[in-house]
């Protein structure tokens, strides 16, 4: 018998057969994890049956919960300094004292502070150079 054996686009492995048909079977969720991992992909292209796993695996263990709104998502954001204002990561400080940047956050909070913190600025170095007559 000839089996004809096919390659997954994600792991590159020949495997008898692909798996299609994603989003009936599993997660949007882990089908988004396939895209952002591999860009070029669609799931119309399929995968193995362990890269499926794999990622089934992946995604459960990894949701967390957000320490501030205290939602399971399926990745916290850390690194804040480097990717947002100072002016978020202290006022969330001041919010939740609690709270370390190191503990991460989710999307949606980060937004939320993002909104909260537009319009007028005063940057802390502003705040301390204001002169108040006595
Ligand atoms: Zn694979
Ligand atoms: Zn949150």
């Amino acid at each position: 018998m000839n089996t004809r054996m096919k390659r997954c686009p994600l792991c590159g492995q020949l495997v008898p057969e692909l798996l299609y048909d994603l989003h009936r079977s599993v997660d949007d969720m882990i089908v988004g994890r396939m895209k952002r991992d591999f860009p070029g992909w669609s799931e119309h292209e399929g995968v193995c049956g362990p890269c499926l796993e794999r990622y089934r695996r992946v995604t459960v263990t990894r949701m967390k919960r957000c320490p501030l709104c205290g939602q399971l998502v399926p990745e916290l954001l850390y690194d804040l300094h480097r990717s947002v204002d100072d002016m978020i990561v202290s006022r969330m400080k001041r919010d939740f004292p609690e709270w370390t940047e190191h503990q991460g956050v989710c999307g949606p909070c980060l937004e939320r502070f993002r909104g909260i913190t537009k319009g007028p600025r005063f940057t802390p170095a502003a705040l301390s150079t204001v002169w108040i007559p006595v």
